[in-house]
């Protein structure tokens, strides 16, 4: 039985891009060669790189607005080391929001290059919500945030007005939700949540950003050295940037951002709705700052746990374990989570509250 997959990441994909992935790891495009022995400078996979790299951007309508889009290697946890190599000035100064495990990753990488200012965090409530009065020193090289905390549930609404560069870690909402994605001067996001499998990262930086440091930066870790090899300076992982390009694909035949954003959208408030009605469960994020892609919910009484997990199982879910730092339970309901598997989760809640 296929599987209803709440997982954080890896996770779940379009049923027909497993297919299509599949066909060409057997034969990919009818040149008699699987998608894994193709050579990364062959005319068919620098098509498949050129095309993955003009169609994020025009996903982000970001198409002619002087951006680059480049699929990198090394997790989005390289881009916490990178970004500051590549923007950070010599004696400069950066500014970043805290508001989770990878916004204080992406801090601690930052802090070996130069003065770091954490300009709000809450950590202290257990990253629950998202702070939202700070100020960005003026003098800072760029402003660091993480518009999605995967394992805590919240999500940015706003983002700060500034003359700074900002700088997001997408990973887990990118191509989720419509944003005016031009005020952003540099974004990242691991592929393995809304766009592919791991092992690629999707990295779209503006014109005009880099070089500006005074740094000497090694090729493999300086940004303008991939842009000038049009994202194969060395060998891509060229199955994820296959299978990230189907993905982007059918997200385009579907209508874009702003259709599967009323995906979401109806699935969250299903899903919320019933964390909120039922008197066993309870959300562990600010109402305001909830993730309409991770949503985090405990047990009101733990006594129920077996039980419930014995439910959700029996009903085919998967992944719906909380991390360890939040407990409890954690829904991950990216773009290719149907509506349906929200429901059978939710059936599973209220058949808790009618038998408890
Ligand atoms: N940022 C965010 C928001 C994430 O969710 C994750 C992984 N779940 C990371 C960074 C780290 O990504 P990676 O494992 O690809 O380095």
């Amino acid at each position: 039985m296929k599987k209803h997959n709440f997982s954080a990441g890896p996770c779940i994909l379009p049923q027909e891009v497993f297919q299509k992935a599949s066909a060409a790891i057997l034969n990919f495009n009818d040149t008699g060669l699987s998608i894994l022995e193709i050579s990364h400078r062959s005319k068919e996979f620098v098509a498949v790189m050129e095309e993955a790299r003009a169609l994020a951007l025009e996903l982000l309508g970001l198409t002619g607005k002087g951006y680059h889009a480049l699929f990198l290697q090394g997790g989005a946890s390289m881009e916490f080391l990178r970004v500051p190599y590549n923007l950070m000035k010599v004696d400069g100064k950066a500014a970043y929001l805290d508001t989770g495990t990878w916004a204080s990753g992406a801090i601690k990488e930052a802090k070996a290059f130069g003065e770091t200012v954490v300009v709000a965090s809450s950590k202290a409530d257990n990253y629950t919500y998202i702070p939202k009065a700070f100020e960005i020193p003026t003098d800072a090289n760029y402003f660091h945030c993480t518009s999605n905390n995967t394992i805590y549930g919240t999500q940015m609404n706003q983002f700060p007005e500034t003359n700074i560069p900002i700088v997001c870690d997408m990973s887990s909402d990118i191509f989720s939700r419509s944003l005016d994605f031009s005020k952003f001067d540099l974004i990242y996001a691991g592929a393995q949540k809304n766009m592919g499998p791991a092992g690629t990262t999707l990295v779209v930086i503006k014109e005009g950003l880099l070089n500006q440091t005074g740094r000497s930066i090694p090729n493999i870790l300086n940004y303008q050295q991939h842009i000038d090899k049009e994202s194969m300076y060395n060998t891509p992982p060229v199955f994820a940037v296959y299978t990230s390009l189907l993905t982007l694909q059918w997200l385009k035949n579907l209508g874009g951002i702003t259709a599967i954003e009323k995906n979401n959208e109806a699935k969250a408030a299903l899903l919320y709705n019933e964390v909120d009605r039922n008197p066993l469960f309870k959300g562990t994020a600010a109402k305001e700052d909830r993730s309409k892609m991770n949503a985090t919910f405990l047990l009101e009484n733990e006594a129920h746990k077996t039980l419930f997990d014995n439910l959700w199982k029996e009903a085919g879910v998967s992944g719906l374990n909380g991390h360890r730092s939040v407990g409890g339970y954690r829904a991950s309901m990216y773009n290719a989570l149907p509506l349906e598997s929200v429901e059978v989760l939710v059936k599973a809640m209220r058949e808790l509250e009618r038998i408890a």
